[in-house]
């Protein structure tokens, strides 16, 4: 569903947003569409459970443990940072996940670097058994192709499609069936230059560019700017963002138009990919700095 966003912009510039966050109430956003194909290949493969990988406050933990208990699948979530093991009350993603019936393995920080080695593996599956491995934040091409229905027929009359980057596959789908007269830019949320060989990989069209003025010091970093920006937008828009992908996306298009990088006229299309059930717990970190708090509902 696009929806108008109704802001103050120069040049007759236009945008609206595709509300991917209200795709499902708890498997938000891309993470749907990434998962989809996955759990089709891990019913095919006659798989029982699912095992992936994530950090703290990950989208796709969640969204892996909402999935797998609607779709009746065993989840196990290899998770980064060993002392989190005690702490899943304080921590609304994990103890959402462990409801829906989510097993942790918690590894150190220095043993998640080795999570795709095959000796890692083995352990993993001498541990739970059977299972049908889903990468760290879904990105394969069973995602790819999920993220490739991001797009339909409504959208064709766009000049900019916008979306957040993690890993790349997200972004990769929409290259994929976006058009030739369109461009796909890609904000990420994090430093780092292997993005464009990852979405290389995957992408079949070059009509795509990465904006990495926009990751505010990295992966999950915030600053008050960026926070009273998004209680702003909700405020104008009635759209929530996240603080972690959509909303420093989001920041980064509006401070790009009002910086004339986009023609005269340009009609723009935000993805929302969700991501807002990162909220809680970012909101946990920032009362604990006696910071402004993110205000979307
Ligand atoms: C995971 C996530 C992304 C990044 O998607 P990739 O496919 O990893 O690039 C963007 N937005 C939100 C809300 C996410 O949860």
């Amino acid at each position: 569903m696009n929806q108008k966003i109704t802001y103050e912009l120069p040049n007759g510039i236009s945008l609206e947003i595709k509300r991917e966050d209200l795709l499902h109430p708890f498997i938000s956003g891309n993470k749907f569409r990434k998962l989809k194909y996955n759990l089709l290949q891990a019913k095919a493969e006659n798989q029982e459970a699912v095992l992936t990988f994530g950090g703290a406050y990950s989208n796709h933990i969640a969204a892996v443990a909402y999935a797998g208990k609607e779709q009746g699948f065993k989840t196990i979530g290899v998770i980064r940072g060993e002392e989190l093991g005690d702490k899943i009350a304080e921590n609304p993603t994990l103890q959402f996940a462990q409801e829906c019936g989510m097993q942790f393995e918690f590894v150190t920080r220095e043993a998640y670097r080795f999570k795709i080695e095959a000796d890692f593996i083995a352990n993993l599956q001498q541990k739970f058994g059977s299972f049908y491995l889903v990468p760290e934040g879904g990105t394969n091409e069973y995602a790819i192709k999920g993220c490739e229905e991001i797009l339909t027929e409504e959208d064709a009359t766009f000049d900019f499609i916008c979306c957040a980057v993690g890993t790349g596959g997200t972004i990769s789908g929409i290259i994929n069936s976006a058009l030739a007269h369109q461009k796909v830019l890609g904000f990420p949320a994090l430093k780092g230059d292997f993005l464009k060989d990852e979405i290389r990989k995957f992408a079949t069209n070059t009509n795509w560019e990465l904006i990495t003025d926009y990751h505010f010091g990295g992966y999950g970093k915030v600053n008050e700017e960026l926070i009273q920006f998004i209680n702003q937008f909700y405020k104008q828009t009635q759209v929530p963002l996240d603080p972690v992908y959509t909303g420093k996306m989001v920041f980064g298009v509006i401070d790009l138009i009002q910086k004339k990088y986009f023609p005269n006229n340009a009609k723009i299309l935000l993805i929302h990919t969700g991501g807002l059930q990162g909220i809680q717990g970012m909101n946990l970190i920032l009362k604990k700095k006696n910071k402004t708090l993110i205000e979307v509902e």
